[in-house]
């Protein structure tokens, strides 16, 4: 009787202990468990303090560079219900599309990245890398075609890296991270990294292998837009040359930028927009969303934005 109990109760602490386990692995996760900083770089300013500065020709350079084709659903990347895609007839398929990196040069601060394009490792052999198996099967990564790697892109500048801006953490953004140095800090919109979803179980251990070793990811600290025109704004080297957008929704801390370059204001929409058909249509990303309001209402101020400043050029996440 005795031995039967003690049996039965550790049956039960076994059962405890499995389920426990269970529910620690299929809970919710962060992109990354990194550390994270409040950011050293930046101010917060309004949008119409930024608004007032963007059509003045300014001192920033801004090559886009196409790291890599590639194909993804359509359903993940427009939101196939909104009534416009249904009006239009789309049916589900792969669409092309583009992996970007955006080199940014300014006169005294120097030469910074946005997103980090693509690293040959990440596409040939991304295993090497710590490119998770569920990944390398179920993310077309097959039909990704290198065209300039990220090692390449950030050797053209001639000079160092002073920096990553990131539009958001998503596997085809830091996919270039394997080319970046390892002293070369990252920004990120606030909570980005600790954003929280189920699918970042497949993600978690890639990119905490890509920041091992790396400083803290400084975060942007925004304050609301006093004209309640967009999210937030900040003034990222204090100038009035290059401006971070808080433009949640795609992820938790998803930002957009704008560059005052000398033939006039380029807004990079990030994952805010990924699709032309999306922009010119007002249609936000489909499936690959973290919250969908959010990231509607940031598509519509950032449309809102390009229209108050037509001359300024629209850059989109993944086409041209
Ligand atoms: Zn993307």
């Amino acid at each position: 009787m005795f031995r039967q109990s003690r049996f039965l109760a550790a049956a039960a602490f076994i059962i405890i202990a499995l389920s426990g386990a269970a529910l620690i692995a299929f809970s919710d996760k962060s992109q990354t468990t990194h550390q994270t900083v409040t950011s050293s770089l930046g101010k917060p300013i309004s949008s119409s303090a930024m608004e007032a500065l963007i059509d003045r020709p300014g001192p920033t350079a801004i090559r886009t560079v196409v790291g890599a084709d590639w194909k993804a659903d359509l359903s993940g990347l427009l939101n196939l219900k909104d009534p416009k895609s249904v009006e239009a007839g789309f049916v589900d398929h792969e669409e092309p599309i583009q992996i970007y990196t955006h080199l940014v040069r300014h006169p005294t601060q120097g030469f910074f990245m946005i997103d980090t394009g693509v690293s040959k490792r990440f596409a040939e052999h991304p295993e090497s890398v710590g490119v998770p198996w569920v990944l390398r099967n179920f993310a077309k990564m097959d039909k990704l075609q290198v065209r300039e790697d990220a090692l390449s892109a950030i050797k053209s500048e001639g000079v160092p890296l002073k920096g990553v801006f990131m539009t958001h953490l998503h596997f085809d953004h830091v996919s270039g991270m394997p080319d970046v140095p390892n002293d070369v800090p990252f920004y990120t919109g606030p909570g980005e990294a600790r954003e929280e979803k189920f699918g970042n179980l497949v993600v978690q251990g890639m990119e905490d292998r890509f920041f091992d070793g790396r400083p803290a990811i400084q975060e942007f600290q925004f304050t609301k837009d006093p004209d309640g025109k967009l999210e937030g704004v900040i003034d990222v080297f204090g100038d009035g040359s290059f401006f971070a957008i808080l433009t949640p929704g795609h992820t938790a801390g998803h930002l957009s930028f704008v560059a005052r370059t000398p033939a006039g204001p380029v807004l990079l929409t990030g994952d805010a927009c990924h699709t032309r058909w999306g922009w010119e249509h007002d249609v936000e990303p489909g499936s690959f969303t973290f919250d969908r309001g959010a990231e509607r209402k940031s598509l519509l101020q950032l449309r809102a934005l390009s229209e108050r400043h037509p001359k300024m050029i629209v850059r989109l996440g993944h086409q041209p």
